[in-house]
């Protein structure tokens, strides 16, 4: 926040004030508070400095909720990732299994692959970093249940590309 010297309306005096944050004139004791950069200081009663203090802690309220949310959605993003990953290698084994006659193991793999994929959307979904108005970190009002959906068909294109990888390596 910028820093600014003023002439205090009240006694005259030069008072340093940050924009946007309430102080007390040392020499008049009366308290001044400048809007933004474009606006000249005005003396402050208690209530209307009560109404700038509940701005001012709302205002940092919600910047604190949306750094949260920044932090949240970074991590939700990479354990998505690491998911989605471990999906392709999981077909891609499967496929090979299946090919080598592995049939029963390759399956079991499969099998596992979906009941996993399910649990992961329906937990992540629920996990998935929302704002106290139900809006994503980019502001987009979410629906918890469309997003598990997103994450089961990210799931399947994920495996999809594993088989389409283990295909290739077993035919060269
Ligand atoms: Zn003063």
């Amino acid at each position: 926040m910028e820093v600014k010297e003023i002439l205090c309306p009240s006694c005259g005096a030069h008072v340093k004030i940050k924009v946007g944050e309430p102080v007390v004139c040392e020499y008049c004791n009366s308290t001044l508070y400048v809007e933004d950069d474009n606006s000249a200081a005005s003396v402050v009663d208690k209530k209307r400095l009560e109404e700038l203090e509940m701005r001012a802690y709302q205002h940092r309220q919600a910047e604190s909720e949306r750094e949260a949310l920044i932090e949240q959605s970074k991590k939700w993003k990479t354990l998505r990732r690491i998911f989605n990953i471990a999906y392709c290698i999981a077909t891609f084994f499967v496929f090979i299994l299946v090919n080598m006659n592995y049939t029963g193991a390759g399956v079991m793999i499969w099998l596992l692959t979906i009941a996993c994929a399910i649990t992961e959307a329906i937990i992540n979904a629920s996990r998935y970093p929302l704002d106290s108005n139900g809006r994503n970190v980019s502001g987009v009002k979410t629906n918890r249940g469309l997003v598990g959906v997103r994450i089961l068909l990210s799931a399947i294109g994920w495996g999809m590309i594993g088989i389409v990888i283990a295909a290739i390596v077993s035919i060269s």
